[in-house]
């Protein structure tokens, strides 16, 4: 099957029973049991798993070409699974610009195991494997980054690392957050990465409706961890959201191509606006490494950033002035938003690691919906004229 006959029908196939064309959702916590050990129909208590979750992870895992899923409550608690892989003293490298939710992580949560963060000090592939060490189990990067949309390698990356084995004696666990492509637009784990983790409140969900996350992943052991995990920890997804993705999922791939035109069309007026100083945008033939959205990726999600003229007055004057345009945190939803990185999605990050990454205080990160992108434009010019007058 294709992608977009994997997003309608894996994982959501009519209902046995009843012939029901969408998934049911299945509001019980806990399932009754024929005798001691022995199950009705393979589930015991929804924690553990449950019909819904069960059919959404089958449906994540195809879209990302993945021998398993598993759904979390948030894309937070799909990471701290894949954190918890690690022991007291292990280090994970990172690419230098990730999502601030995921610095806080690594910085305020996993500092106390005495977990440390090497950042490599760019997103090459000789950069990325110059800051192993002994003890690096993992390795974390997002391509395109939040809210730069730096480009990284994940083929080259994946084999550079493979060869490295730290003091356990295995290689460093190659772990992509793939948020902002989705898996309509790349499949980390055909690259040679070895986990993949999602926000599905983003564009899996798509509807800006639900908080939810998920990772994917295809060794046996390592999914058997993270399911132990799942389990024990508990940060599941209720049954409710998992219908709302399974929901989103059938549309994902009509989305993504709507998402692309209106970044393309809108970083292109941006560009050519005297009250912008920069876009970021990797369909840009001049933007850095830009031959890898076709060597690794099947198109650009709606995502772009640009910096006004002038200093903060400029980006408030700016954001007062839209009419259309919703200012919000969050990405990947029908209606387009406009977020300032600095104060919103990577305030948690000190201000000289923000101006050192180039999150400045003139940076605006815009999520491009699916309205028509006359009416975004109209929009954003009549904002603005605000600045250039
Ligand atoms: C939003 C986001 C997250 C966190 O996901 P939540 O669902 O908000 O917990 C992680 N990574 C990226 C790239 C994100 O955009």
């Amino acid at each position: 099957m294709r992608f977009s006959t994997i997003a309608v029908h894996v994982g959501q196939r009519p209902d046995p029973q009843t012939g029901a064309v969408c998934v049911p959702v299945t509001l019980t916590s806990t399932f009754a049991m024929e005798g001691i050990g022995q199950l009705r129909g393979g589930y015991e208590y929804a924690r553990s798993d449950n019909p819904s979750r069960h059919a959404l992870e089958v449906s994540i895992a195809a879209l990302e070409g993945a021998k398993y899923a598993l759904a979390f409550a948030s894309g937070q608690a799909a990471s701290t699974a894949v954190l918890d892989l690690l022991q007291p003293n292990d280090e994970i490298v990172a690419t230098p610009n990730v999502y601030g939710g995921t610095y806080r992580l690594f910085h305020n949560i996993y500092n106390k195991y005495n977990i440390k963060i090497n950042v490599a000090r760019d997103t090459t592939a000789e950069a990325i494997n110059e800051s192993l060490t002994q003890k690096t189990v993992l390795v974390w990067g997002e391509s395109p980054s939040n809210p730069l949309l730096q480009l990284f390698d994940i083929a080259e990356t994946a084999e550079r690392i493979g060869t490295f084995r730290n003091q356990y004696g295995t290689k460093p666990l190659l772990v992509i957050d793939n948020t902002f492509p989705s898996p309509a637009f790349q499949n980390p784990l055909s690259l040679g990465a070895d986990i993949v983790t999602h926000s599905c409140t983003k564009y899996i969900g798509g509807h800006s409706d639900v908080i939810a996350g998920a990772v994917a992943v295809n060794d046996d052991a390592v999914y058997e961890k993270m399911k132990f995990y799942q389990n024990a920890a508990g940060a599941v997804l209720a049954p409710f959201s998992c219908f709302l993705l399974q929901r989103g999922i059938r549309t994902l791939p009509l989305r993504m191509k709507k998402h692309e035109e209106n970044a393309y069309k809108i970083s292109e007026f941006l560009r050519g606006n005297a009250a912008v100083e920069e876009v970021f945008f990797p369909g840009f033939a001049d933007f850095p490494r830009h031959e890898l959205v076709a060597k690794q990726m099947n198109g650009l999600p709606g995502m772009v950033s640009f910096k006004i003229h002038g200093g903060i007055d400029n980006v408030k004057k700016f954001f007062a002035n839209l009419n259309l345009i919703i200012l919000a945190e969050s990405l990947g939803g029908p209606e387009s938003l406009v977020c300032h990185p600095a104060t919103m999605t990577h305030a948690a990050l000190p201000e000289n690691e923000r101006n050192k990454i180039g999150i400045t205080d003139n940076l605006v990160r815009i999520s491009l919906g699916i309205e028509d992108h006359e009416d975004l434009i109209d929009d954003l010019r009549n904002a603005l004229k605000t600045i250039t007058k």
